[in-house]
């Protein structure tokens, strides 16, 4: 008897653009740890944040648009609390806790501390107080633009330097989610709508508008539990590709319009704590920041240090510092695909060299940074880590 030999089923790699191709751009190595190992699961800071904010924002639009919670501020306790509630719990069973520190997980006083300051739950943490100034700064002038929420969007590219018997496939997939603004919902926007007014004065939006052949747009937006990079770090770069990458990917979907600019939303500019003050005041030091304090603001910034409180600095600042407006033209939407392909190349042969039986530390990439490597997980038998919170033998 023969037996048939099957061949191997087709299988296209699929890469997230954010759950992957920048998490990789962060740290290699941290990605394939977090991604691939049989470790218990847990997240670095960002990640979690990242997530949750994300949940959160999606989760109240729909309050906004379902239930009709059209009056702003929500309250944090009877109204916000809730969606924090049921992001955490999708997350929990995803295998995704959050760190120590940044969120209550309890609903109510119960017997158990857990890493609360006591046991009087709910406790508004850090992620908690961002939930809030996020939906209550934004949720007012966003949520009645979006046309479309949490649209999934996905292409196919070559594989780059595709090897046969080598390479794990021929092409490789990319996706993404969005939220989607009409120019319907633009029009329909009050005078008072803050998106708009920055749109409006945008130069380079408003030449745009003026050039377009059909009579409807988009404008794509996404979320990021960050603060504004600062202008020469990779995140800068990295955000922007993202965004050209989007709107490559929504174009090719048939119901969609051209897409002018994209938005992206640093929520973490709403509310900054200690380390976020830090990093702000060095880069109004080295002027390494296209959002430039002046007056009061600038005053506040320079003058505090880590002894003090955190000051309290102008709506109008954290507002422009948290909104970052990205025009799409097809050179930058070009060379971003390009450089994606680079980083999908570089992960692809990461896991060659592995499947290949080299050990995990020498198939990947580091990218020592003292902020990733703090809030890594894995510091304690990196090779490379920036964070002196070494293993030490006893
Ligand atoms: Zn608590």
């Amino acid at each position: 008897m023969t037996l048939s030999v099957r061949s191997k089923p087709y299988i296209i790699p699929e890469y997230s653009l954010t759950g992957d191709l920048l998490a990789y751009l962060t740290c290699g190595l941290q990605y394939r740890y977090q991604n691939k190992a049989t470790l218990p699961p847990s997240m670095p800071i960002q990640l979690w944040f990242g997530d949750f904010i994300h949940g959160v924002m999606e989760e109240a639009f729909l309050k906004w648009k379902d239930e009709d919670w059209k009056e702003f501020p929500w309250d944090w306790k009877t109204q916000i609390r809730d969606i924090e509630l049921l992001i955490h719990k999708r997350m929990e069973s995803r295998g995704l806790q959050p760190p120590a520190n940044l969120f209550c997980s309890y609903k109510e006083e119960s017997e158990h501390q857990g890493l609360c300051p006591d046991k009087e739950h709910p406790h508004k943490l850090v992620a908690s107080v961002r939930a809030e100034h996020s939906i209550n700064t934004w949720g007012p002038h966003l949520f009645p633009l979006v046309d479309d929420n949490e649209v999934r969007i996905k292409g196919i590219r070559e594989m780059p330097h595709y090897q046969k018997g080598v390479s794990r496939s021929n092409y490789y997939g990319i996706n993404g989610i969005i939220d989607v603004l009409s120019s319907v919902k633009l029009e329909e926007a009050s005078e008072n709508n803050l998106i708009l007014k920055y749109l409006n004065r945008d130069p380079v939006f408003q030449e745009k508008l003026e050039n377009l052949e059909s009579d409807r747009y988009e404008v794509i937006v996404d979320y990021k539990g960050m603060m504004r990079p600062s202008l020469g770090s990779p995140s800068w770069k990295h955000h922007h590709w993202q965004v050209q990458t989007y709107a490559w990917l929504r174009s090719m979907q048939p119901e969609s319009n051209p897409v002018l600019v994209g938005i992206l939303f640093y929520l973490n500019e709403l509310s900054l704590f200690q380390e976020d003050l830090k990093e702000l005041k060095r880069e109004v030091k080295d002027h390494d920041t296209d959002i430039m304090p002046d007056g009061g603001d600038r005053e506040s910034i320079l003058k505090w240090n880590p002894s003090k409180k955190i000051p309290s600095l102008s709506q109008p600042f954290r507002h422009l510092r948290s909104i970052r407006i990205i025009p799409m033209d097809p050179v930058s939407i070009k060379s971003s695909l390009e450089e994606f392909d680079k980083v999908v190349d570089d992960i692809e042969s990461s896991i060659i060299h592995e499947v290949n039986g080299q050990v995990i530390q020498n198939s990947w990439k580091t990218n020592p940074d003292k902020r990733t490597c703090d809030a890594c997980d894995y510091k304690t038998f990196c090779p490379s880590s920036y964070s002196k919170k070494k293993l030490t033998v006893p």
